[in-house]
């Protein structure tokens, strides 16, 4: 373990956070929350993910694995639990808002966006969401106050079916507004925001797995695992890099596309401490630290 690691280390261990009984007070709160909000409101969605995954995904890992890791590689059980907290997080606030911003649509604009053809709708509202998503994603890097929370995102050092689902609440939260609150106003319905919706969510499942597949076909289309693996990269060449989500027309446009063809992907992570319980990852952006962003020398 690193100098600054051992530090953070001890910052951890003597803060009034750490205190066994408080850990078990949230942990239980937290446990409580996910199991009722998991049954009540996101249930289907999040059951949804895991079964697709394990009927799909995994076994394609097993098949073509990009790296050797174990099924029950270290901190899966914290990513699950990100997967049902941020799940609920990123779907439920656009539900609540759509009513409210429905009221602030410019009805010209709407009508002329619903009075087309519907591919031609949902071509359009995947142009736009991409768009958001990219410079979301990129103001989350640059920004060093939202690196804090996205860089929770980019603790993972074994990338799989389930660690694109690690993300702070506060990540997923600004992402949801920052991209759902124009998509609203535009004017496009909700069935085009959720057809696309599922869309994105159905092929960010592949862009996370251990897959060897290179789909060169796909480079400069589409994003592939390969293309956001290096977005996840340590290597000082791959950082900044590669902020689409599914169009990586964006990152070409706007020079940050990078996929060589002689190189692969990793090692991954940050350089920075973060701990690998879920707990310790939702309250580590609001502790101090001198160095909060990679490669800290821009
Ligand atoms: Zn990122
Ligand atoms: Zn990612």
């Amino acid at each position: 373990m690193s100098e600054i690691q051992g530090h953070y280390k001890e910052d951890w261990h003597s803060s009034w956070w750490y205190q066994p009984w408080l850990r078990l007070l949230v942990g239980f709160a937290t446990i409580s929350f996910v199991i009722s909000v998991s049954v009540h409101e996101s249930g289907l969605e999040s059951f949804f993910f895991i079964g697709l995954s394990l009927l799909f995904v995994v076994p394609l890992e097993k098949l073509i694995p990009r790296h050797p890791i174990g099924t029950f590689r270290p901190e899966l059980l914290t990513d699950l639990f990100h997967h049902f907290v941020s799940g609920f997080l990123g779907v439920v606030p656009l539900i609540f808002l759509y009513p409210l911003l429905h009221e602030f649509q410019w009805a010209t604009l709407t009508s002329l966006i619903q009075s087309q053809p519907v591919w031609l709708q949902i071509a359009g509202a995947l142009l736009l969401s991409e768009f958001l998503i990219y410079w979301g994603h990129r103001f989350s890097h640059e920004i060093p106050f939202l690196w804090r929370f996205h860089s929770v995102h980019h603790s993972s050092k074994n990338l799989d079916w389930l660690a694109g689902e690690r993300r702070h609440p506060v990540d997923q939260a600004c992402m949801s507004f920052f991209v759902g609150i124009p998509m609203i106003l535009s004017g496009f319905s909700l069935v085009d925001l959720l057809i696309v919706g599922v869309l994105q969510n159905l092929w960010d499942m592949t862009i996370h797995a251990n897959l060897g597949w290179r789909l060169k076909l796909l480079d400069g289309i589409w994003v592939t695992s390969e293309f956001h693996h290096w977005h996840h990269s340590l290597n000082p060449e791959a950082r900044d890099k590669n902020y689409s989500g599914a169009l990586p027309v964006y990152d070409w446009l706007f020079r940050t596309y990078y996929l060589p063809k002689d190189k692969k992907p990793g090692p991954y992570g940050i350089d920075t401490h973060m701990p690998e319980t879920y707990l310790g990852q939702l309250i580590q952006p609001f502790v101090f630290q001198e160095k909060t962003r990679l490669f800290d020398n821009r």
